[in-house]
């Protein structure tokens, strides 16, 4: 089905921060697959441990033991400090299984239409639940009638949802971004998510991170929520995972941990030992090579890249960014930029029409890294000018 807008290009191969097309001309990737492969294409630890499992076992099913879910599941917990996992297939279904978890969480409390906060600009996932979850009418336009049981605020705004506190006791949690992938790389002040873990404590709510962008060592830490001293009861992580193999999870921590129990959830292929291996591999080579340290610099040398590349450009409304997740907002609709990107062989992306979004992978280069912002620069200053 016609989904997706596709650029004009087809890639057969890619290594490191690098893919071939269909012709053999070389492009630059700057998106990852949309934060996806942050140890670059086809990276070697990633492919072994692919071909070894493939080798060994590739599916069971959840009905028996599954040593490498375990293995992940208590890896997992381990670099996040949370107690416990579901695993599931995409970042729609891991928010999914954060929804279920906050309303079964509800009704425990005797609460008959548990009412979860999410946010505008927001991004969650194409399922039912999920988009409705999402603050983008262009998501659900077309889809009604919507999911009950959700209340939006305006993101970065404690005193909001103090607000909604105050009017509605229906309120299990809160569903929230660390940083706004697909809104548009919207980072929220400093003391938004300690004081909203303060508020989900004074109302024992749950607080529910969607770190399926920001995880995965992109915004310089393993997950975004560990810049601050707190932790969320529920939190959803997929994308960069597995590096571009398919998996989704759920984590969960004190009673949230406890909600789902037999008969409640459950996924055919979810942590299956394929995609368990792979994302085992990826954790590893993040671990070992310090990736994680490596985003939160890499991203600071593009920061200033692109502030002294951009001054003084009048179509430049901010640049911002946390680690990779970089966004350089214009004052008007730059989507065909990617297409110019594309025909000079480099991969970006625009999101809310206006917002150039950088989502390289953690393995680039210093060099590569001077490429991006260079190309983009020169982009951004043509664009403005014609
Ligand atoms: C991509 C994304 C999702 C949805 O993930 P899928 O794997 O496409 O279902 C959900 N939340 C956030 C924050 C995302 O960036």
């Amino acid at each position: 089905m016609s989904t997706y807008p596709r650029l004009p290009v087809t890639f057969v191969r890619g290594e490191g921060a690098w893919l071939w097309d269909t012709a053999g001309k070389k492009y630059l990737d700057a998106f990852s697959g949309v934060a996806v492969c942050g140890l670059g294409h086809a990276h070697p630890a990633v492919a072994e441990a692919l071909c070894n499992q493939a080798q060994q076992l590739i599916h069971t099913s959840n009905w028996y033991g599954i040593a490498r879910q375990q293995e992940l599941a208590d890896k997992l917990t381990e670099i996040s400090g949370m107690d416990n996992v579901f695993f599931g297939n995409s970042g729609a279904e891991a928010v999914e299984c954060a929804i279920k978890i906050a309303r079964m969480y509800g009704h425990k409390k005797d609460i008959a239409v548990p009412t979860i906060i999410v946010m505008e600009g927001s991004f969650h996932g194409r399922t039912l639940a999920t988009l409705t979850a999402t603050g983008s009418r262009k998501v659900q336009a077309g889809f009604e009638p919507l999911v009950a049981g959700f209340v939006r605020v305006p993101y970065g705004d404690l005193a909001a949802i103090e607000i909604v506190a105050k009017n509605n006791h229906d309120v299990v949690a809160v569903l929230v971004e660390p940083v706004q992938g697909e809104g548009g790389i919207n980072i929220p002040p400093e003391d938004y998510l300690p004081g909203l873990r303060s508020i989900c404590d004074r109302h024992q709510w749950l607080l529910m991170l969607d770190e399926i962008q920001t995880g995965m060592g992109r915004t310089g830490r393993w997950f975004a929520f560990q810049h601050h001293d707190l932790k969320p009861d529920v939190m959803s992580v997929a994308k960069g995972l597995a590096n571009g193999v398919p998996i989704g999870a759920c984590l969960a921590r004190g009673a949230a941990a406890s909600m789902l129990q037999v008969g409640n959830h459950g996924s055919t292929f979810g942590g299956n030992p394929l995609a368990c291996a792979a994302a085992l591999a990826t954790i590893k080579t993040l671990h070992e090579q310090k990736l994680a340290t490596r985003a939160a610099s890499l991203g600071a040398r593009m920061l200033h890249g692109f502030s002294k590349k951009l001054a003084g450009q009048p179509n430049v409304k901010e640049i911002r960014g946390k680690g990779l997740m970089l966004g350089i907002e214009l004052t008007h609709d730059c989507r065909k930029l990617t297409a110019l990107a594309l025909e000079r062989g480099l991969l970006i992306n625009v999101t809310h029409e206006k917002v150039i979004r950088l989502l390289p992978p953690l393995v680039i280069s210093d060099a590569e890294a001077d490429q991006i912002v260079d190309g983009v620069s020169l982009l951004v200053s043509e664009f403005g000018a014609a």
